[in-house]
């Protein structure tokens, strides 16, 4: 196998004793051999990194990669949450599978640039033959680790829901669909590029049937269950309306809960669903761009972690971000939580954990998320030499001053950013592509 020494960085490992040291990394093939000051370069290609910030590759846990391609649309600019997707689903129903592909390549790259090797997505509706399929493809070209979940709309607007008739489906063929994609793509093995959710879009797009038999499948099939649960103030009064409960009660009641379980948002979480999501050891995918952007409030960040509820980072979709930048993302946890809480409530180091181990955790990947021996080579590389740190006296605060582009990323030890640019797609060839497909939808 072919063997990497990245020497001389300032390395952040994130592992069990948070160790923080100058020293060389090893990779053999997609593992860390060796992690420590002064390794023996033997035959292994040397990548020279001093002045550079190493840490674990960033984790994202909550993403629509399709929605790269409806950013800043202006009548949805400053709507909430419901007036939001009203707005963006005539748009999203004349998507098909080509849309889907050169989308989910540019927020990919988007988040590899940013330092994110791991991503999850979300994938919810399926116009005009799209699929599933067409993500993982572009996951596939780019080299990133990839855990997309699929996704379902069922109650549509003659239902009282709330998006047109043409983007739901029929629940039995959601089921199908969902066990056809487990089947064709799902690899639980250490190691995996890519691992199969499955993801109702909300309790509020499908019925509780759904729910119940998306747990069930799920559990069947040995993968974890996504969904979006108490974004925000209208979602808890459906709930209390629809279902007579709060949303923590009904994702309980349907087998929603559990370490193969994570939600996005939680914004509006209260005290007893926080402790009953630490007890079930159910993850959160935290948002707080999207949180931000769509004004949703702040996320009780620092009463989830302080009850041991897991929880990682998400950029969400780049229609509600409107960017897709991990590590700005994990600047901005950081920032919001000290709004809530003051200057002492969040520190960069922290932010930076739930950005990488934290989110691996939420995901299952025990085998990745630090710079461990036998942990996979998933490792990115920050250039502190330029304008943004200079003149930082701790180079391993960089959410406090540092890049916000990486200069090395390593995805299971292949090098997919090299020297600040994506080497694994043209992507100024596939930006034309989507500006082109933009400009057709606005026609
Ligand atoms: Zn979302």
């Amino acid at each position: 196998m072919t063997q990497t020494l990245i020497k001389g960085a300032t390395i952040l490992t994130m592992d069990d004793d948070a160790r923080e040291f100058t020293g060389d990394v090893l990779i053999d093939g997609g593992v860390i051999t060796a992690v420590g000051p002064d390794l023996p370069q033997g035959d292994a290609k040397v990548v020279h990194a001093e002045g550079c910030l190493l840490t674990p590759g960033l984790v994202n846990t909550h993403h629509h990669l399709y929605q790269t391609l409806t950013r800043a649309v202006p009548g949805g600019q400053d709507a909430l949450l419901f007036g939001w997707l009203k707005t963006l689903y005539p748009i999203w129903s004349r998507f098909g599978p080509e849309e889907m592909y050169v989308s989910a390549s540019i927020g990919l790259a988007e988040l590899a640039l940013s330092g994110c090797t791991l991503t999850s997505d979300h994938l919810y509706l399926y116009p005009n033959g799209s699929r599933l399929d067409d993500t993982i493809a572009a996951a596939q070209d780019i080299g990133m680790r990839f855990h997309p979940t699929r996704g379902a709309m069922s109650i549509g607007e003659s239902n009282g829901g709330l998006p047109p008739d043409s983007l739901v489906e029929q629940e039995p063929a959601i089921l199908e669909d969902c066990i056809r994609v487990v089947d064709a793509f799902h690899d639980a093995r250490d190691g995996a590029m890519v691992r199969v959710g499955i993801a109702p879009c909300s309790p509020f797009s499908v019925t509780r049937d759904l729910m119940r038999d998306a747990a069930i499948l799920a559990r069947d099939k040995g993968v974890m269950l996504h969904t979006h649960l108490a974004e925000n103030d209208e979602d808890i009064a459906y709930s209390l309306e629809m279902f007579g409960c709060r949303p923590g009660q009904y994702a309980e009641d349907l087998g929603w809960t559990g370490s193969d379980v994570w939600h996005a948002h939680c914004v509006k979480l209260d005290g007893s669903e926080i402790d009953m999501f630490a007890r079930s050891r159910t993850g959160v995918a935290h948002c707080p761009c999207s949180n931000c952007r769509l004004g949703s409030g702040i996320a009780p960040l620092r009463d989830m972690r302080d009850a041991g509820v897991p929880v990682g980072l998400g950029v969400d979709g780049s229609a509600s971000n409107d960017a897709g930048n991990l590590i700005a993302e994990a600047r901005q946890a950081m920032l919001l939580q000290r709004v809530a809480r003051g200057a002492d409530a969040m520190s960069s180091r922290e932010a930076l954990w739930i950005a990488t181990r934290g989110g691996a955790e939420v995901l299952g990947r025990h085998d990745c998320g630090q710079i461990a021996v036998g942990k996979r080579a998933d490792i990115a590389i920050w250039d502190m030499n330029g304008i943004e740190a200079a003149g930082s006296w701790d180079k391993a605060a960089i959410l406090l001053a540092g890049p916000t582009r990486v200069k090395e990323l390593f995805v299971e030890g292949r090098q997919i950013v090299q020297g600040g640019h994506l080497v694994s797609i043209d992507l100024e060839q596939m930006i034309g592509r989507q500006n082109r497909l933009a400009k057709a939808l606005i026609q």
